[in-house]
């Protein structure tokens, strides 16, 4: 298979720069292709500007969401963008590796993001409309691909943990996780942590290597997280909202994943599953009688 790693670290001997060299060798021992672009060894243009429409009038107002699709759609990126695309078309699995900075990547990684997932690639794809919302939240041009974060911090996984001071490591990451890998299409696998990093040495670094090396030799075998598809008919549209029967009373980053009874999942009619099509017409029903009797609450 053929792996994109994007590692933000700006020094070779960190920590980072030693995880970035095991990741490589393992997954090329485990027969994978890996190409790495290492964003500060790159000297990466962090800035999104007029810079990287290469046929822009020099006058003109710059529109960061119209120049980004003009070019995209012309052929007139900036080359390092479309050069980041390529290796996102080629690649079967992405991994971004970075150091929590502030509760989130590098600005250069963001930065990183915000560039080469141009309009017409990252966003800004699909039929938008009042029956259909794009091709997003598990469609998309990155549809068919895995994605994974490597993270070290410098906080105790209790500081993450559930009650922890700094907040759940999944409601932090949840912006990174459903807003930038699952919006374009990839399947998001749980990240992998490094907590205390202050507290590493050569034994618990050996120990580190073997834990996160299990999670690279299952990079293509560990069921993606069960976000909830935009499409697939758990989120009324165009609000968006998710529908009030699914995750009843609850709120928060939580309720985009699929639970254990009506997890969206499985029951997304798709052409060839009549199974799926019936429940998604009984779904139908109820929704029009839960409606129905609303309304006449309502009128009462
Ligand atoms: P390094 O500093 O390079 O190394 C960490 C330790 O590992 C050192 O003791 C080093 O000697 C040892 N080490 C390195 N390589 C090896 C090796 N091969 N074998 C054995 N030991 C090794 N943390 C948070 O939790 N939340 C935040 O919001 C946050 N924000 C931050 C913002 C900024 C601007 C900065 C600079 C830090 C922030 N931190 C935060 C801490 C940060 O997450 C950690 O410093 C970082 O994850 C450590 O990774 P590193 O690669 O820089 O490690």
């Amino acid at each position: 298979m053929n792996i994109l790693l994007v590692h933000a670290h700006p020094e070779p001997r960190s920590l980072n720069g030693s995880l970035k060299r095991f990741i490589v060798d393992r997954l090329e021992s485990q027969g994978h292709a890996v190409q790495v672009s290492d964003l500060y060894a790159m000297g990466w243009k962090a800035t999104l500007d007029g810079a990287d429409r290469l046929d822009r009038e020099p006058d003109a107002r710059f529109d960061p969401a119209m120049d980004s699709r003009h070019a995209f759609v012309h052929g007139t990126q900036s080359e390092d963008i479309a050069r980041e695309q390529d290796k996102l078309r080629r690649a079967d699995a992405l991994i971004l590796q970075f150091p929590l900075w502030w509760f989130s990547m590098p600005a250069i990684l963001k930065g990183w993001v915000e560039r080469v997932y141009a309009n017409g690639f990252g966003y800004g794809v699909g039929e938008h409309s009042d029956a259909r919302w794009g091709d997003r939240y598990g469609e998309g041009s990155l549809a068919g691909k895995r994605a994974m974060l490597v993270v070290t911090a410098g906080g105790w996984e209790s500081h993450y943990g559930p009650r922890g001071i700094n907040g759940p490591i999944d409601d932090l990451l949840f912006p990174i996780q459903h807003g930038i890998l699952y919006y374009p299409g990839f399947d998001v696998l749980t990240p992998h942590v490094v907590y205390r990093t202050g507290k590493m040495d050569p034994a618990r670094f050996a120990a580190t290597c073997e834990t996160l090396g299990r999670r690279l030799d299952t990079l293509f075998s560990t069921p993606p997280l069960p976000f909830r598809r935009q499409n697939g008919g758990d989120y009324a549209i165009p609000e968006l909202g998710l529908r009030p029967e699914l995750a009843p009373g609850r709120t928060g980053f939580g309720i985009h994943l699929a639970d254990a009874q009506p997890a969206s999942v499985l029951h997304v009619a798709q052409p060839g599953n009549e199974q799926g099509a019936e429940r998604e017409q009984d779904r139908a029903r109820r929704h029009e009688a839960q409606a129905a009797a609303h309304a006449e609450g309502l009128a009462q």
